[in-house]
């Protein structure tokens, strides 16, 4: 059987082994820190290069290995490394690439985390960061200099989901490469839309880092993160997780092992869900806009079909009344949990300028393009119906 030719769910069920030995079905959890070698002639292999000696579980762990061989085969890269959460996965292939005097472009619509990051912690550095002010990117060009080591994009954007138009941006890159003589890295953070719905790779990104505390992990009961791609590009992620020290531990790997399972089945519905439910609240008198990019009018509808096989689980809408009418309502919700985070089967909803987007100015949340009215829903896999009716009977408090 042709591995290449597999479907992404039996990839994420089975991985690279087609269980070729005896054994459990369930993926073993070893919870150790070191390793009992045979006897020294081990050490002195390690000492002399040989990675398939296991030695310490900072470097590398089997179970931890299972699920890395299993993401890089769903994302259809060389090589994959687990990550503590999505934070450390984001920090460490960042700071492994882009050095002193360097420069990396970016929108501001990306995740808060990795926002502040870049506004607070990479200036010390000396690097310095350029946003493109229109979501879709269409001004890069000018923003790329000798100095841009890396373009770091994220779609769809959080909290208002706008599509970045990727085949565009790289076509952008290729000629700011050869006109300056210089490689660029592309980074795309895969994580509201997932490799189901959305696959880089094909399009030419160099890597793709991810929360997989969200969609991969589905259930709101762990953190992780993780970053594929090329192995040459991959490697020096890896020894530098050695010493920034984010690495993964098995048990979370083993939770993602059984996420993995369902992570199609999940998805899947989430984007049905989604779809089904963004229709409604579209109709319904109280809500100004709802932005998903699965709707058509949705601003970037059009490069959202071209670039995505399905639209996600996340839709943002705007309600009558501003931050107060976006508290009465998440407050009013007996289905939905007022909760932070997103991905999980349970249906979750916040208000962007509340928790993503807390601790930002007026001007930089009009960049963001967040306004106080704003509710983020990442829709779970409940049924359609509950959630519908749900929203409906939250929303008629406004009233
Ligand atoms: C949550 C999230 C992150 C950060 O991931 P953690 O696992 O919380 O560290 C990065 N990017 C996006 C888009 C996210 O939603």
């Amino acid at each position: 059987m042709k591995k290449k030719t597999l479907a992404l769910s039996t990839k994420a069920i089975h991985g690279t082994e087609m269980h070729p030995y005896r054994g459990p079905v369930s993926l073993p959890i070893y919870q150790t820190s070191t390793y009992r070698f045979e006897n020294s002639g081990d050490a002195i292999r390690y000492a002399k290069g040989d990675t398939s000696v296991y030695v310490y579980s900072r470097y590398h762990n089997p179970t931890v290995n299972d699920v890395e061989g299993k993401l890089a085969l769903i994302n259809d890269a060389e090589s994959a490394i687990l990550f503590a959460s999505g934070m450390a996965a984001i920090s460490t292939a960042v700071v492994t690439y882009v050095h002193s005097g360097e420069e990396i472009v970016s929108i501001p619509a990306i995740y808060g985390g990795t926002y502040r990051f870049f506004r607070d912690i990479l200036p010390k550095n000396d690097i310095n960061v350029r946003y493109s002010n229109s979501g879709a990117m269409a001004e890069i060009t000018a923003l790329l200099t000798p100095k841009t080591r890396m373009v770091y994009v994220e779609t769809p954007t959080n909290p208002t989901l706008a599509v970045v138009d990727i085949t565009s941006i790289m076509k952008k890159v290729k000629a700011a490469e050869k006109k300056f003589s210089i490689r660029i890295l592309t980074v795309i953070d895969n994580t509201f839309a997932t490799v189901l719905n959305q696959k880089p790779f094909e399009l030419g990104v160099d890597l793709i880092v991810e929360s997989a505390t969200k969609y991969i992990g589905g259930h709101s009961d762990l953190l992780a993160g993780v970053v594929c791609g090329k192995r040459s590009l991959v490697d020096p992620i890896r020894v530098s997780a050695k010493y920034y020290g984010g690495c993964a531990d098995p048990f979370m790997a083993y939770l993602l092992s059984r996420s993995l399972k369902t992570f199609v089945l999940r998805v899947t519905e989430q984007n049905q869900n989604a779809l089904l439910l963004a229709r409604a609240l579209e109709k319904h008198p109280e809500v100004i806009r709802v932005l998903y990019p699965g709707l058509p009018s949705h601003p970037h509808h059009k490069i959202a079909k071209k670039q995505m096989s399905g639209f996600g689980g996340m839709v943002t809408i705007e309600v009558l009344g501003g931050a107060k009418g976006a508290v009465k309502v998440c407050d009013s919700l007996n289905v939905a949990v007022n909760a932070m985070s997103l991905g999980g089967v349970e249906t979750l909803v916040s208000i962007p300028v509340y928790s993503s987007h807390v601790n930002m100015s007026a001007k930089e949340l009009a960049a963001h393009g967040v306004t106080p009215g704003m509710i983020r829903i990442s829709v779970g896999v409940e049924d359609v119906d509950d959630l519908i009716a749900d929203f409906d009977q939250a929303l008629r408090k406004l009233r």
